[in-house]
């Protein structure tokens, strides 16, 4: 592919300008990897398109010659999504960052797919709306459509599918689609749009999507709840959702990540598995879901219940959440970072997060727990050393036990961080026979296989 570059690099420019193009050696690295350990290939050349158009012109040209396309949003996935494992032109679409329009009275946004989620709602707020998902990072809205991210809110008020109503998207052939018209409901043919979400840069690129948005509520109260052991906690967690409190938020955060945010903010939180709570409604209305979630946090052995209400107090509690996964690596120069991320039916959340601590305790394993505990989902952190063979096989091995523990249970490898390239294993044995359909999906839509090669149930094994 090296004698290509140079050809390839110059045609691109030829088809955008020589500012929407770039060989240079640190953006090849940066369009090389995500925020996860995984690693195994790079781009020949990074392209930064400013519009549909511009997307299209690079998508036929990647057409006619065969070339692989990596849509890249601002690389915070976790499962290696965007490592070009095949080389060719990453897409970076983060120019593509304006927001097109606003309609307050249907509850909708239209944005352009760089446009991230904080950037939205914080242009949201003069309207009192906001966009609900919000995964720990500050992601674009194409690369959370594109990975289905949801996040501590979705409890509540669901993932991507759910607050995603339309998508423009170009597909590998270069012609433009819009999935779905802006009616609340349709029985009008296929469900594209959810096809689309969560098909990780391996369908087409995102090039505009209109998605749903909710007013602020009246009054948002958040609670952070302690309790002497992990069991306690997650018990207390699925009582709480188990009884029908609408609770907005509702994460779990092990000892473990408590002591390590005391240490990487200098605070001094208790070092006790706690969870971070937030009720959002009316004023009385939250006032009696607040109570109803005290009584049973206590019943399930809650040590302490305080509330924060001020706005600046909460985002402050919110922050101990978001960044809990950068407290926890700080603690650990040097090491890669591997997510665990099984979602099982709430019932069995216990079983599966009760199964995940005894093993990190059994196995030596350097991990921490955390989890929007409300949906079933939770993530282990860890720390492993991509240098050391034996540590490597030891991760890895751990990881394996959950996902199957979790398969077991009913439940999915992934609840919102995607298959990319960590769990392609695992989809054979989750989805059976349905994995045929999917991959007849893929060629029919892709039959070149130029976009994102090597992901998600993609043949092509990567190596990584
Ligand atoms: C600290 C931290 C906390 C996180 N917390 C959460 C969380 O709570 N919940 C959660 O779900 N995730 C979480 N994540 C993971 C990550 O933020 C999400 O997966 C996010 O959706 C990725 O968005 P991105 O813009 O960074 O996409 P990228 O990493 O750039 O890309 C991800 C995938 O989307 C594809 N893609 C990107 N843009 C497009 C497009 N326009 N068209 C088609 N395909 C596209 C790429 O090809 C790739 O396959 C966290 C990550 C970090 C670092």
């Amino acid at each position: 592919m090296s004698t290509a570059i140079p050809t390839l690099a110059d045609d691109l420019v030829q088809l955008l300008s020589p500012g929407q193009v770039s060989t240079g050696e640190s953006i090849l690295e940066q369009h090389s990897h995500d925020e996860s350990y995984h690693r195994g290939g790079r781009p020949d050349v990074v392209v930064f398109p400013e519009s549909t158009e511009d997307v299209v012109k690079v998508i036929r040209y990647a057409a006619e010659h065969r070339i692989p396309v990596v849509p890249f949003g601002t690389g915070t996935g976790l499962e290696g999504h965007v490592v070009p494992v095949r080389g060719g032109i990453s897409i970076d679409v983060t120019r593509m960052n304006r927001i097109l329009e606003v309609r307050p009275d249907d509850f909708l946004v239209r944005v352009q797919p760089g446009v991230t989620k904080n950037q939205l709602n914080e242009a949201l707020k003069r309207y009192g709306l906001f966009f609900p998902v919000d995964p720990g990072s500050d992601a674009s809205l194409g690369g959370m459509a594109a990975t289905n991210a949801s996040g501590t809110t979705t409890v509540r008020y669901g993932a991507m599918r759910d607050n995603v109503r339309s998508l423009q998207v170009v597909l590998p052939n270069g012609e433009v689609i819009q999935t779905a018209s802006l009616a609340a409901k349709s029985s009008s043919g296929y469900n594209l749009t959810a096809l689309f979400v969560g098909s990780e840069g391996t369908l087409g690129v995102i090039t505009e999507l209109w998605l749903k948005v909710h007013g602020i509520p009246e009054k948002t109260i958040a609670a952070r709840a302690q309790f002497n052991d992990f069991q306690s906690c997650v018990n207390a967690a699925t009582a709480i959702v188990g009884a029908g409190v609408p609770v907005s938020r509702i994460e779990l955060l092990s000892q473990e990540f408590v002591a390590a945010f005391n240490k990487y903010k200098g605070v001094d939180f208790p070092v006790v598995p706690t969870l971070l709570i937030e009720f959002r409604g009316s004023e009385q209305g939250v006032r009696i879901d607040v109570e109803l979630a005290e009584e049973i946090a206590r019943d399930e052995g809650c040590l302490g219940f305080d509330f924060v209400i001020d706005e600046e107090a909460r985002n402050e509690m919110w922050e101990m959440r978001h960044n809990a996964l950068y407290a926890f690596m700080h603690q650990f120069p040097g090491l890669g970072h591997m997510s665990t991320d099984v979602c099982v039916p709430l019932s069995k959340l216990p079983d599966a997060c009760t199964f995940a601590q005894r093993r990190l305790k059994e196995t030596g394993v350097r991990g921490a727990i955390v989890g929007h505990v409300g949906d079933g989902n939770f993530h282990v952190s860890i720390a492993l050393d991509t240098n050391d063979h034996a540590d490597l096989q030891r991760v890895h091995a751990y990881n394996e036990e959950i996902v199957h523990h979790a398969l077991k249970l009913g439940g999915t490898c992934t609840g919102e961080h995607g298959v990319g390239l960590g769990k392609m294993k695992y989809q054979a044995l989750e989805h059976g026979p349905a994995l045929a359909v999917m991959r007849a999906i893929k060629a029919a839509i892709d039959p070149l296989h130029i976009m994102n090669p090597g992901k998600l149930i993609d043949e092509v094994q990567a190596a990584h």
